[in-house]
């Protein structure tokens, strides 16, 4: 056996010791005979000790760990037996018997023996960790927790605080629908019927508006809003960037003034005698709808009446932004929407304290958005193909690469571009710039200049992303896209594709695209399918980043992974219900030790559960 530059080895391995050694044996071409290198060891017995004992390294399968410098495997091994052979007994069983029994699950401490120090080498985490009941235990519990967790802010959300019953009026709500130029798809009036429902009943609203890109989901929340001021309740609707709230300000005014319905917008860049005139009249209650940014969740910020709030694209928020805001009213109902669509299983999870609702339905006539992944040397055919697209009349974007997000570069880098284009190849078509360091009054007007056409191009960083709706832009050109993450970049499609004309998305990669990077673009290039796409991405960067904790204020998942254990999840959430069902407060003394666990790990994150 040979080790390489571990010279203390020596007096550890002295003459007279019996050694166990593991690891791979190989063919010595140069001397002949077998070899180990670098095995691992065991020291079995020293000359004049007694009795060998267990094995902690060798001869077994063993676990290995994370190691850390100064830490290694092997000492944490050492650790980690010492731990379970002297604190085994003392593990609590946080599952009850009956569920164990249900679902063949072994009890806590079994599963933890076995998983670091398997009898059976094909029931340890080596493996096949699905078929494996002591893996499958943990990743239970993980779920069981969870779904726990969301059961009780659900009911607290049910029981504790009861909502309002708002009485719907068909008549204006028919007439608002009657007045749009377009009429409404299925989902749209289902969803638009489930809201209904829902802000009829007496318990608080507290749902999740999914939809992909472009959808329509902006004309739900209007007729949610409308039910709420036709019952004499003021309506707020939060979207993450100004110039989005600008738009649906405007949208909003356009489609509610025949109504009768006054609007205002509320951003940081209101100027402080208007801000002061409209905090004044949202307090009394005579500006009944109020569209913003999170400017509305400000200090000082009071309505009279406050009945519903609407937070478009959530995941731009965290969880106490839409807390914050709520708390503007008294228990007002709730409706968040968001284009980043999860799978049904994954909602029920991640979102598993409020009920969903899906917009699964394009309006009419949408093209899909064909989308080219084009290589630096075919940049001239690039932006050939937008000037087609202006020649024949209508818009295009080109979003500037990513660059480091503070001020200035960001700045630099689009204001460059911009030069570079409207002398360079874009000359002659009028060329708009946008970027997040405008100030606002510029933003308004770049964006207002777009729409009515005034421009035919807009070079614009990424904070064009989310929300902004021109139908007549039929070409969006992404620059060093690789650098985006997949949903943004579906996001970013969706900005055009939003008439019944023909639109390309044109993906330029950098000119160190990687494997990876080509393959994450490949998935925007073969699906156009939110849905899909969401999923792609749950798969390449998992379900933490995917989801990212400070957004969806859920504990972290330790064993268990929301793609590949969906079938336990579903279990487990049948199983969590149940027990409530029972016991719903988890009174009964054969659940304290899962309550102790249940506060542990929700800890901070569910108040009413610690009280009961
Ligand atoms: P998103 O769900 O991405 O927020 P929007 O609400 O911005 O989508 O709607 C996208 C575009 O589709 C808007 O121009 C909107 O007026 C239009 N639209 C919405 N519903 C319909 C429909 N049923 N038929 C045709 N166009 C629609
Ligand atoms: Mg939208």
């Amino acid at each position: 056996a040979k080790w390489f530059n571990q010279p203390y080895l020596k007096n550890v391995l002295e003459k007279g010791k019996q050694v166990m050694l593991s690891g791979r044996v190989r063919h010595n071409t140069y001397e002949g005979g077998l070899e180990f290198e670098n095995p691992q060891f065991e020291i079995i017995r020293s000359p004049g000790h007694g009795e060998p004992e267990d094995l902690v390294h060798t001869g077994r399968i063993v676990p290995v760990y994370h190691e850390t410098q100064g830490l290694t495997s092997r000492v944490i091994r050492s650790l980690m037996k010492s731990v379970l052979d002297r604190w085994r007994g003392h593990v609590a069983e946080i599952l009850p018997r009956s569920v164990l029994k249900r679902h063949d699950l072994p009890p806590l401490r079994e599963a933890l023996q076995q998983l670091h120090f398997p009898d059976d080498p094909r029931s340890g985490i080596l493996a096949d960790q699905e078929s494996s009941r002591f893996y499958r235990r943990l990743i239970f519990e993980d779920f069981f927790l969870l779904q726990l967790g969301l059961s009780f802010r659900r009911l607290e959300v049910e029981k504790g605080q009861s909502g309002i019953a708002f009485r719907a009026s068909p008549v204006r709500m028919e007439r608002f629908l009657a007045d749009l130029p377009f009429t409404l798809t299925a989902a749209q009036r289902r969803v638009i019927d489930q809201i209904g429902a829902d802000m009829a009943a007496p318990r608080l609203m507290n749902r999740l508006l999914q939809g992909d890109v472009g959808c329509g989901k902006t004309l739900v929340a209007v007729a949610a809003l409308l039910t709420a001021i036709e019952n004499g309740y003021q309506g707020a609707f939060m979207a993450p960037t100004e110039i989005l709230a600008e738009q649906h300000f405007l949208t909003l005014r356009k489609w509610l003034s025949e109504l009768g319905v006054e609007v205002a917008l509320l951003t940081g860049s209101v100027k402080p005698r208007r801000r002061q005139l409209m905090m004044r009249g949202m307090e009394s209650g005579k500006i009944p709808l109020v569209v913003g940014t999170h400017a509305l969740i400000q200090e000082g910020v009071k309505f009279r009446k406050l009945g519903l709030v609407v937070v478009d694209e959530q995941h731009k928020f965290g969880v106490l932004q839409r807390k914050y805001l709520a708390e503007k009213g008294y228990h007002p109902d709730i409706l968040i929407m968001t284009a980043t669509p999860i799978p049904r299983t994954l909602a029920l999870s991640v979102y598993g304290d409020m009920e969903v609702s899906t917009i699964d339905e394009m309006p009419p006539g949408r093209q899909a958005v064909q989308t080219l992944l084009l290589g630096d040397s075919r940049r001239s055919e690039a932006y050939r193909k937008v000037i087609q697209e202006l020649t024949t009349g209508h818009q295009a974007y080109v979003v500037c690469p990513l660059v480091d997000p503070s001020a200035k570069t960001e700045l630099k880098a689009a204001t460059q571009m911009a030069d570079q284009l409207s002398t360079g190849v874009f000359r002659g078509w009028r060329l708009g710039l946008l970027h997040g360091q405008m100030d606002p009054d510029q933003k308004e007007s770049v964006m207002g200049q777009f729409k009515s056409h005034q421009l035919d191009l807009l070079v614009s960083t990424s904070i064009i992303e989310v929300g902004i709706d021109v139908p007549n832009a039929t070409i969006i050109l992404i620059e060093q896209a690789e650098r985006f993450g997949l949903a943004q970049l579906h996001q970013m499609r969706g900005r055009v594709g939003r008439s019944a004309h023909d639109s390309l998305c044109i993906l330029l990669p950098g000119e160190r695209l990687t494997e990876e990077g080509r393959h994450r673009l490949e998935v925007l290039v073969k699906n156009q399918d939110g849905f899909s796409i969401a999923e792609h991405d749950l798969a390449i960067r998992g379900p933490g980043e995917f989801f990212g904790t400070r957004q969806s204020g859920l504990p972290e998942l330790r064993v268990a992974n929301l793609l590949r254990d969906v079938k336990i999840l579903e279990l487990s959430r049948q199983e969590a219900f149940r027990i409530l069902k029972e016991d719903p407060h988890l009174k009964s003394p054969e659940h304290q030790p899962l309550k102790d666990a249940l506060c542990r790990r929700w800890k901070g994150k569910l108040d009413k559960i610690t009280v009961a």
